[in-house]
């Protein structure tokens, strides 16, 4: 199964560390920086409302002030045909602010008209603002309302009183709703790429002046800013507007009408510009995340390289360099130091126990003595060093006796004490091996015949001497062969072999040299 190595590991951690915070300080910010121009937006547009809503102020609070000076200069001259038309020409056409004006008399038929127009000069008016002025005979500004010739408009009006206080009609200067007037100019109306836009609204919600001319007159008192303007309210908002959009609505009352401002932008507007700066956010982030990826990479090549060294070392515990091949690993951090330690140790201890394994692998367990492979080794040093040798071959002798006699047990513990004469009686550098059962052979390094049978005499005399386990001694035959006499190390062991069976022919407990 493909696993993943410590590398990627560490790699795709970082990477996915890396990938989180900046996610979460990306979207922390974008959340942010977006309330933070909500916020402003709303602010902007409460304050855009409120500075157009004094600008509209000031336009009615001023034409109430004209009304009146045109209504008080009528007081006295009401009946002056021409003086009336002075008056709404007067007014018409100061700044061309108004549509239209118009002098009514108190049974509510028009007595005067700028522009001047002879359809309308003698009909009575009956319209909601008409009625309203005449019934409340005090200055007006109406909402707007559909007039006696069928025009959409909104009137500012003044009662006009003889100086004996006989109610004499009223002066009137309207707005035409439906067309370009003086709403247009005072809000200074621009249209924006983003959608911003705003509108007034009457007392009732009527929208008195829109972006989209269409929409004048229609009612929008479900809209949530326009029911908080109403209420003379000022401020900020999120909305849905009537027509489903959500936009970012700033408002505020205008005092002298009772109605509403509102200017707003859409949401939208705002967080495409946001999506725009998230954009380039990230492709600006680009070329240092690359380099993010190569630190990371470079890191996690530096934490990996030691347990991946480490690791490779794992497979050749047995090789003799295995211990200096972890010796050379740079443990820089401390869990690599700790492993290289316990790995050396692990090491050591496993070339300790091959050691242990291979000397027990060449040794005679009963005796202690080397064993064929033993023997076998050792012919390889001598081979390899060129070293010639006596070979001494020794059978016990009768020893099928002792067993029969004694017991197999004794029969071991006189094998274990021949070994023991050997070894006492041999040097260090000769080589002593139990070839089987009670057969064994010495090999004498540097040593002639003769040099070998004073060796074997010795040996052959302290076991007469000494006390076997069996209770008395026990006695051995000699076989004596060199190296330098034969061909192969075949060859000497078969001559001595072959001087043994001699010497036990020849009745034991004694010493035969092979013939050269
Ligand atoms: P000879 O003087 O002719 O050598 O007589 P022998 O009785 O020693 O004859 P041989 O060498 O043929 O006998 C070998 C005997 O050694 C046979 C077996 O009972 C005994 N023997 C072989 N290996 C062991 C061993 O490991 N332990 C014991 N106790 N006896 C062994
Ligand atoms: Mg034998
Ligand atoms: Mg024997």
């Amino acid at each position: 199964m493909y696993k993943l190595d410590l590398q990627k590991l560490t790699l795709l951690l970082a990477l996915l560390a890396g990938f989180l915070t900046f996610g979460n300080s990306f979207f922390a910010g974008y959340f942010t920086q977006r309330d933070q121009l909500f916020e402003q937006t709303l602010e902007a547009n409460r304050a855009y409302a409120r500075k157009l809503a004094d600008i509209t102020d000031r336009f009615f609070l001023n034409s109430r002030r004209e009304l009146a000076y045109a209504a008080e200069s009528l007081s006295t001259r009401f009946d002056d045909k021409d003086w009336r038309d002075a008056q709404t020409a007067r007014l018409k056409l100061k700044g061309d602010q108004f549509s239209r004006a118009v002098i009514i008399s108190a049974n509510g038929q028009i007595v005067s008209a700028s522009p001047e127009s002879a359809s309308l000069v003698g009909i009575t008016v009956n319209s909601v603002g008409a009625t309203q002025a005449l019934t409340l005979r005090a200055p007006l500004i109406t909402d707007p309302y559909v007039a006696t010739d069928g025009t959409y408009l909104l009137a500012v009006t003044h009662p006009i009183f003889a100086p004996d206080g006989s109610y004499l009609g009223y002066i009137s200067a309207s707005l035409f709703l439906r067309e370009r007037n003086v709403l247009h100019e005072l809000l200074g109306v621009h249209y924006h790429r983003d959608g911003s836009y705003l509108y007034v609204v009457d007392t009732q919600g009527n929208l008195i002046f829109h972006e989209d001319g269409q929409r004048v007159g229609q009612n929008v008192s479900s809209n949530a800013v326009v029911q908080r303007v109403l209420l003379g309210h000022e401020g900020g908002q999120r909305v849905i507007n009537t027509l489903g959009v959500d936009m970012l609505a700033g408002y505020a009352p205008i005092q002298s009408t009772g109605w509403g401002i509102v200017a707003q932008r859409p949401t939208a507007a705002i967080t495409a510009k946001l999506a725009e700066l998230a954009r380039t956010t990230l492709l600006n982030a680009v070329p240092f995340a690359l380099f993010s990826l190569a630190v990371f990479w470079w890191l996690s090549r530096l934490i990996s390289a030691p347990i991946r060294a480490l690791a490779d070392t794992a497979e050749h515990w047995g090789a003799p360099e295995a211990a200096s091949r972890i010796s050379t690993v740079n443990s820089w951090y401390f869990e690599v130091s700790r492993l290289k330690v316990a790995m050396l140790a692990g090491v050591s201890l496993l070339q300790q126990k091959m050691v242990a394994l291979e000397a027990a692998s060449m040794t005679d367990p009963l005796t202690g003595l080397r064993n064929r492979r033993g023997m076998a080794f050792a012919l390889k040093q001598f081979d390899l060093l060129d070293q010639r040798y006596a070979a001494v071959t020794l059978d016990i002798d009768h020893f099928k006796q002792v067993n029969d006699q004694h017991g197999h047990d004794v029969g071991d513990a006189v094998l274990r004490f021949l070994a023991e004469i050997m070894r006492e009686c041999s040097r260090p550098t000769d080589v002593l091996c139990r070839m089987g059962g009670e057969e064994f052979l010495m090999l004498l390094p540097e040593t002639d015949a003769s040099g070998a049978s004073i060796a074997a005499e010795r040996l052959l005399a302290r076991l007469r001497q000494t006390v076997s386990p069996t209770g008395t001694p026990v006695t051995a035959s000699i076989g004596i062969a060199c190296s330098g006499n034969h061909a192969s190390p075949e060859a000497t062991f078969k001559a001595a072999d072959e001087a043994l069976y001699r010497a036990k022919r020849a009745g034991r407990d004694r010493i035969v040299i092979a013939a050269t």
